[in-house]
């Protein structure tokens, strides 16, 4: 059989990967987001995007952009009236796509250039997901950032094998500033594809990416797939070490506890682990974490996902002393039981507070400036949270407010991707997920640079590499 690998997104930019398996009439796509770049984004938690798709047309507008992959079998009819497979073909300049009689889909994780399509997909596709990416999802629908999916939702534990028709897939946990990121293994009489996903080697998790090296070299892979994000072209030579963690954490705890006025925290509440951490940390500081409604709600749904807690006996007490709500927003989403707090008693007693910001949220600095305790001048600690720089810049000035950036990487660096595919040393190294993938270095001949809308059939893919490096050496 000549089974492909199609490519539709995700070559030349961060997150927006759309690449689909194909074995005879049954196709898997991976991953289902959105890029980082482009006309328009996703939508994000904490992310004040003011261009959003035009409701109710926007899986329309993402394939109408190239934004999405032009395969009508996985989406619900009802959100593509407007749209015919030839206005599809015409834009991609196609006399035909591929057609499947039976789509899955492999979504690695929950951040929005993996995941955005998720509410579009039909009833009789079966996505995979690990199960705290589908915890975290529940969350996300529940506290109203996504819509819900008709699609059928199979969750998977780390190292599962998930018999498909004719082939396997062997998930593997990375680590990435989300929880459940996962990769896998492809098993097919052809030859075997890994996926790395998004990951990086400075989180808490380094055994979970030496585990993803160790199963592919048993496996002697022969396509590995990896992201890019941090390859540019000097990137290789910089000597520049990837912040830790636990660096980060520490740089938080020295910032507040030495804090004697208000502190401000813009901080990805996705990245649940560290929000514990912060949490945690917070508590040890005798200090209140304010939250947002709405985050304070996705907190409180996430949250009930045991598994993601089990480290913490007690953390619901921990929780339930650390965080409050601020009480003078409107209630248009649900309550979140947690405590609440008004304006007034922050504005009295600022040193105990740490108020975990959206970005939209910035005007509230006027009441918590201008009003209550002065002398202690207020800082704003950014942990990896994307937000418009400028705007932001302008208000901390406006106020006199320190600005302290604490973030690192969720990714790898680009010398411990080339270590990686070294270590692995797959026949042929695909780089995607970055803005110049073909930068990456690499000392070897074997990497394979797709274009847009590309089919490549896997076997020819494997035997031509190995028949150049067999004229080469
Ligand atoms: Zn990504
Ligand atoms: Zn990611």
């Amino acid at each position: 059989m000549n089974n492909k690998l199609y490519f539709y997104g995700g070559l030349d930019t961060v997150g927006g990967v759309h690449v689909i398996y194909q074995h005879g009439n049954v196709g898997l796509l991976f991953d289902a987001g959105i890029a980082h770049k482009g006309l328009f984004r996703a939508p994000f938690i904490h992310l004040n995007d003011r261009l959003q798709p035009t409701k109710g047309l926007e899986l329309e507008q993402y394939l109408l952009n190239k934004m999405a992959p032009p395969i009508q079998e996985l989406y619900d009819e009802s959100a593509t009236t407007h749209i015919t497979q030839e206005d599809l073909l015409a834009l991609w300049e196609k006399d035909h796509f591929p057609a499947f009689e039976k789509m899955y889909v492999f979504i690695s994780h929950m951040h929005q250039d993996h995941m955005a399509l998720l509410p579009f997909f039909r009833e009789n596709v079966t996505v995979y997901m690990h199960e705290l990416s589908y915890a975290t999802y529940q969350a996300m629908v529940e506290a109203n950032y996504y819509m819900d999916t008709k699609a059928t939702i199979v969750t998977f534990h780390t190292n599962e094998t998930i018999e498909l028709d004719g082939f396997s897939l062997q998930t593997m946990e990375v680590d990435h500033n989300i929880l459940g990121t996962s990769g896998f293994l492809l098993h097919s009489n052809e030859g075997k594809i890994a996926f790395t996903a998004d990951w990086r080697m400075h989180g808490h998790h380094q055994q979970k990416m030496q585990q993803f090296i160790s199963t592919c070299q048993e496996a002697s892979v022969d396509i590995l797939l990896t992201e890019t994000t941090k390859v540019t072209p000097n990137s290789a030579e910089k000597a520049s070490e990837a912040k830790a963690e636990s660096t980060v954490l520490e740089q938080f705890e020295e910032l507040i506890a030495q804090q004697k006025g208000l502190t401000y925290l813009l901080a990805l509440p996705l990245d649940v682990e560290r929000m514990i951490n912060m949490i945690l940390i917070a508590d040890r500081q005798e200090k209140i974490l304010i939250l947002d409604q709405q985050i304070a709600h996705f907190w409180r749904q996430i949250r009930k996902e045991e598994a993601l807690f089990k480290a913490i006996d007690d953390f619901s007490a921990v929780e339930d002393r650390v965080i409050r709500v601020l009480s003078h927003q409107s209630t248009s989403t649900k309550s979140s039981s947690y405590r609440q707090v008004g304006i007034k008693e922050i504005v009295h007693d600022k040193q105990r507070y740490i108020f975990h910001l959206t970005f939209t949220s910035i005007p509230l600095f006027i009441q918590m400036e201008r009003l209550g305790e002065k002398g202690n001048a207020s800082i704003f600690i950014h942990a990896n949270c994307p937000a418009d720089q400028q705007l932001l810049q302008t208000w901390l000035t406006a106020f006199n407010i320190r600005y302290h950036n604490i973030s690192n990487a969720g990714h790898a660096t680009h010398q411990d991707i080339i270590d990686l595919t070294e270590q692995i040393n797959p026949k042929v190294i695909i780089p995607i997920h970055g803005n110049q993938p073909h930068m990456l270095k690499s000392n070897k001949e074997n990497v394979y640079l797709p274009t847009y809308g590309e089919e490549v059939v896997i076997r020819e893919l494997i035997q031509g590499e190995e028949k150049q490096a067999n004229e080469i050496y």
